[in-house]
């Protein structure tokens, strides 16, 4: 074993309980409930290395109830057994397993349980509810609840229990004065906004065992005027509390500020939240974990040797690479696939769908997938794979895991596909993390990948070359025609030289032109053709939805792309579809109304729609008969965008299934 990450593994004592090293999970969710697949995610980051993991934030009381989300609970009697089998998983690895005790206060609309939401004061909810402000009845039951919740984790054998006091969650809700208007003990002075906490914590600290740590997330910088700070008010509480814990576990953000609170590579670079945090390091006895976008090692090991952290917390690197620790442990530094920050993963589970990953497509899969297991085959078969972006490579990635010889072959000087475009935007370099990683596995593996014009394949190139599998990898396009869902049809005048793919209205490279971007795609590729064009020409965004990119409102991308593009001084014209384009102008009409309105343009982008290029497949497929019994063919598959367009993480999860199952 060789690593230079001496302080990285080095054990650290949290209270009662030593962690084996100084990487750990903070508590994300996931929206797999209770159960084996629960049991299996968190346990396979134990066997990947992580020395500690903080089961996600569990309900401790029924006035939490955030239905149709899927949290952790620890409300009921019920829910402790299956706890009780996911902590015995997590220990038969070596690593400890803490819960989040959590209520979610004005946050919870209760449409499950029909409890009135409860909160510090009759703060906006943002949805169609005002939380009942708590008397002190309920913050008796609570706190109390919040000890029970407690007891349950010790009876399931948590090694640790963590304080969800973070994220505008009911206890930020008592300690920030952007949510806590309250006129008695537990409002006004800072001393009277942190009683609820304190009684909390004293409730909490009865209900567990000597032997189990105590310790609390906490956000030291809500970053919304008016909220707790990084060097006001938020480091203050810190102090106060001090070593009443064993540890804090510290990030930024409340909802209002959810965007730097799980920041997306769009918006946030490296290590992004440390700044906030090295005081607080500094100023405690106790030992202090923080998180933020840390996926390489390097960092890390600085980030401890530097004393800003105590612990390093990766919550979205470990769900792209389950086994960080252990590769970065074994000097396989090359091997680590690095999260994106694409957010994909939070915008499934936020609205109750099952977690996923753009890069790891065995998250949610680790009972019939390990992420590092791979079943051999018994009679390797010759493949060849025809198209080298996210499904292609993946594919071929797994396959030759697997025992089966690959070859590879891409008519673009480089792999990636899409992402080649797309990682090319404003913000996106970090998804080319999706080609790179593979592209240096197919290296690892002895792929034989073949790139360029010579390596493009046409119907007689695939019959003769001699593979026994071949696999059709060639992607989308966008659609020239500006087709929506509402019409179904082309836009009127669409074939017009200053009607633009979004590649070519990159490439263009247009300054002072009236350009008009037409969009129903809603997501990175509308947004990036708009940041790239913003700023030096006149732009207008027309779209049939009522808000635009609203594929990134669960990514949290949204508050950086409008800025960007408000900033700049784009039009935004929502509830329109765009019915035709003249020499100089386009036709916009209202779906509700019928209304048209006409815009004077020099260029019109169309994101509206993306097509298979599925041209080879189908030809394959035709002749199918012939070629299984003529040449050496035995199977012809097509996958990723070639079959249907998609997230890059559906076309990774297609070339992947292909991959385990031939
Ligand atoms: Fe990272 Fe994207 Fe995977 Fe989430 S979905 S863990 S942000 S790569």
């Amino acid at each position: 074993m060789t690593n230079s990450y001496d302080t990285l593994f080095e054990p650290l004592e949290l209270g009662p309980v030593e962690i084996p090293n100084r990487v750990y999970q903070p508590p994300h969710g996931n929206a797999y409930g209770l159960g084996d697949q629960q049991t299996a995610f968190r346990a396979e980051k134990a066997k990947g290395g992580f020395g500690l993991i903080i089961q996600e934030y569990s309900q401790i009381h029924e006035s939490t109830d955030v239905t149709p989300v899927d949290p952790g609970f620890l409300h009921t009697d019920e829910t402790i057994e299956p706890q009780r089998e996911m902590v015995e998983a997590v220990h038969d690895h070596g690593s400890k397993l803490f819960v989040e005790l959590w209520h979610g206060g004005l946050t919870a609309s209760n449409y499950g349980s029909r409890q009135p939401p409860l909160s510090s004061s009759q703060t906006p909810s943002g949805n169609y509810y005002t939380p009942k402000e708590m008397e002190h009845d309920d913050i008796e039951e609570i706190v109390e609840a919040f000890g029970t919740a407690a007891d349950r984790a010790r009876q399931a054998g948590y090694d640790g229990v963590e304080l969800h006091a973070a994220h505008g969650y009911l206890i930020s809700q008592f300690l920030s004065p952007f949510y806590n208007d309250r006129d008695d003990e537990y409002g006004g002075s800072l001393e009277n906004r942190m009683r609820f906490f304190e009684e909390v914590i004293d409730s909490v600290d009865d209900a567990i065992s000597d032997d189990m740590a105590f310790g609390a997330r906490f956000t030291i910088d809500e970053r919304v005027e008016g909220g707790l700070t990084a060097d006001g008010e938020g480091l203050e509480i810190v102090e106060r509390i001090g070593d009443d814990l064993d540890f804090w576990d510290l990030d930024i953000g409340v909802k209002q500020s959810i965007d730097d609170m799980i920041g997306p590579s769009r918006r946030h670079s490296k290590n992004y939240q440390i700044e906030f945090i090295e005081e607080a390091t500094e100023a405690l006895d106790v030992p202090v974990g923080g998180t933020g976008r840390i996926t390489d090692p390097r960092d890390a090991e600085r980030l401890l040797e530097s004393g800003a952290l105590d612990m390093v917390g990766m919550a979205r690197q470990s769900i792209a690479d389950p086994h960080w620790p252990k590769k970065a442990r074994e000097g396989r530094v090359d091997q680590i696939r690095e999260c994106i920050g694409c957010n994909i993963c939070v915008s499934q589970s936020r609205q109750g769908i099952p977690l996923i990953c753009t890069q790891n497509p065995t998250v949610g899969e680790e009972q019939r997938w390990g992420p590092e297991e791979y079943e051999q085959v018994d009679e390797p078969k010759g493949i060849l794979v025809v198209g080298g972006g996210p499904a292609g490579t993946e594919f071929a990635r797994v396959a030759a895991e697997r025992g089966h010889i690959v070859h590879l072959n891409e008519k673009e000087r480089e792999l990636g596909g899409r992402i080649n475009f797309e990682g090319s935007l404003p913000g996106l370099s970090e998804w080319k993390r999706v080609r790179d990683w593979r592209e240096t596995e197919l290296d690892r593996l002895d792929v034989a990948v073949h790139t360029g014009s010579r390596a493009e394949m046409e119907y007689d190139d695939v019959r003769t070359y001699g593979a026994e599998i071949v696999v059709i990898a060639t992607g989308g396009h966008w659609s020239e025609k500006g087709v929506t869902s509402g019409t179904h049809q082309p836009v009127l005048g669409w074939d017009q030289d200053h009607v633009l793919t979004p590649a070519q209205a990159v490439d263009a490279d247009l300054s002072d032109e009236r350009v008009v971007i037409f969009d129903e795609e809603g997501y990175n590729v509308s947004a990036g053709v708009a940041q790239t064009l913003a700023d030096d020409n006149d732009l207008t965004f027309v779209t049939p939805r009522t808000s635009a990119f609203q594929e990134t409102l669960h990514t949290f991308e949204r508050k950086t792309i409008y800025s960007d593009l408000y900033s700049a001084g784009v039009d935004f014209v929502p509830d329109h579809t765009l019915t035709q384009v003249d020499e100089e102008s386009v036709t916009a009409t209202n779906v509700y109304s019928d209304e048209t309105t006409v815009f004077d343009v020099d260029h019109v982008v169309f994101t509206t729609m993306r097509k298979s290029n599925d041209d080879l497949y189908r030809e394959l497929k035709r002749n199918e008969e012939t070629l299984t019994s003529e040449t050496e063919i035995e199977e012809i598959h097509a996958i990723g965008d070639c079959v249907s367009p998609r997230r890059i993480a559906d076309a990774v999860y297609h070339g992947h299934e292909l991959g385990r199952n031939t």
